[in-house]
């Protein structure tokens, strides 16, 4: 079969590539500077923007190697069964391409992904060789995401650990049902053996590190992971909770949620329909919760309905604050740092500056005021030097009073 051109073979695998969204690509408008009106683009094929370890923004070419695949996950549109155009780059063609764009100040870096093709340690080997060559015959110091492939050798997962800054293992379904009906050639004993030798090669090499300068690094920006949310039964409670124990088990840096979209083509087995995409928020609001506020996901799941779910028109700090009522009203003045993290529209920030402030005088409600987006959310659930909230928490319309009239994307950050 000949091979399509360069600039056919991009369109497709950088197409392929967007439903990946463990590199935390970033949506934004579409703009171009076709026909000489202004300069620079938003629809560059495969760029998507990342945040590195240091938290820079960065964009990255976000590519698969090939979209041919030997297995049959359900939910994937590069899966066997699927009718789609199907290309493939050589690991030198994919190095050539990154060294393109790196040179015209396109990319700081490259996210790398793959079908399998012929076995899983062959896409491996063709996965760590664009590294490899990119590392030590260009001395290419950017940035570099690989995907890894679970059933691959773990020498290989390690070797791919030695060349890229973030390796990232999809274990794809919140559930092992989920995963057994829909990714049936997948395995979750065989994905969480792959996570947990990563996660030991990366605390062994800082333990190299320690004792020896010039150790090798292993995956310094850590590892992360990507879960579909919709495309089988589990509940947020169940994904909540999942998640809970791979950040715990595995050390992992993230976990990326992503909402199931109906693919062309698709299986009879998966939803006709999307989840909300509020779902998708709602879940990293909660994970917010219990990587920088405390909560744990038992706490997180009882914000949730009796179905599992949380809501989607409030966000889930909300929910538990307004289940456990009897938690508040919270004295900005002389509550620790765990209570006033459990405020509603109180964020990581405002509750430093509230801290500080407090050192130097009593906090009045106008102080609390300039450090929140929505005073009227916080304003039932704080004691101020003059400010008591009377019975405001008994009342039976209080999530009323407090709920965004627009549920609102930033409303759990803002503060
Ligand atoms: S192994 Fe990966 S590329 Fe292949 S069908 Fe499954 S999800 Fe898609």
């Amino acid at each position: 079969m000949s091979q399509l051109p360069l600039q056919e073979r991009l369109a497709i695998l950088a197409d392929a590539a967007k439903y990946d969204a463990s590199c935390a690509s970033s949506g934004t408008a579409k703009r171009t500077s076709r026909g000489g009106k202004g300069i620079g683009s938003t629809e560059g094929m495969g760029i998507c923007h990342a945040y590195a370890p240091d938290g820079r923004c960065i964009s990255l070419l976000k590519i698969l190697l090939t979209n041919h695949c030997v297995f049959d996950c359900h939910y994937c549109i590069n899966r066997k069964s699927s009718n789609v155009r199907r290309a493939r780059f050589t690991p030198q063609e994919v190095v050539d391409l990154t060294l393109a764009f790196y040179r015209r100040n396109y990319i700081e870096g490259l996210f790398l992904s793959s079908g399998i093709v012929k076995s899983s340690n062959h896409t491996m080997e063709q996965l760590i060789e664009v590294a490899r060559i990119l590392r030590e015959e260009h001395d290419f110091r950017g940035y570099i995401h690989l995907k890894t492939i679970p059933e691959a050798d773990p020498e290989l997962v390690r070797q791919a650990g030695l060349w890229a800054d973030r390796v990232s293992i999809n274990v794809e379904l919140p559930t092992a049902a989920g995963l057994t009906r829909l990714a049936p050639d997948k395995n979750i004993a065989t994905i969480e053996g792959a996570m947990g030798g990563v996660s030991q090669a990366i605390v062994e090499a800082k333990d190299a590190r320690r004792h020896f300068r010039h150790a090798p690094r292993f995956a310094p920006g850590g590892q992360s992971t990507q879960m579909i949310v919709g495309a089988d039964g589990a509940s947020d409670t169940d994904i909540v909770t999942r998640s809970s124990l791979l950040y715990g088990r595995f050390g992992l840096r993230r976990v990326y949620y992503s909402a199931f979209s109906p693919i062309p083509d698709a299986s009879a087995v998966l939803p006709l329909k999307r989840p909300p995409l509020l779902r998708e928020h709602r879940l990293y609001q909660s994970d917010w919760l219990m990587r920088f506020y405390g909560f744990a996901p038992g706490e997180v799941a009882a914000a949730a309905g009796s179905d599992g779910m949380l809501p989607l028109d409030i966000d889930p700090k909300l929910a538990w604050a307004l289940r456990f009522r009897e938690r508040f009203p919270v004295d900005v003045n002389r509550a620790p740092r765990e209570a006033l993290l459990r405020v509603p529209g109180l964020g990581v920030r405002a509750v430093g500056a509230l801290l500080a402030a407090r050192r130097q005088r009593r906090l009045r409600l106008e102080d609390v005021g300039r450090l929140t987006v929505s005073l009227a959310k916080v304003r039932p659930f704080i004691v101020t030097a003059d400010w008591r909230p009377t019975l405001l928490t008994d009342r039976a319309d209080l999530r009323a009073l407090v709920a965004p009239a627009q549920p609102d994307q930033l409303e759990l950050f803002a503060a």
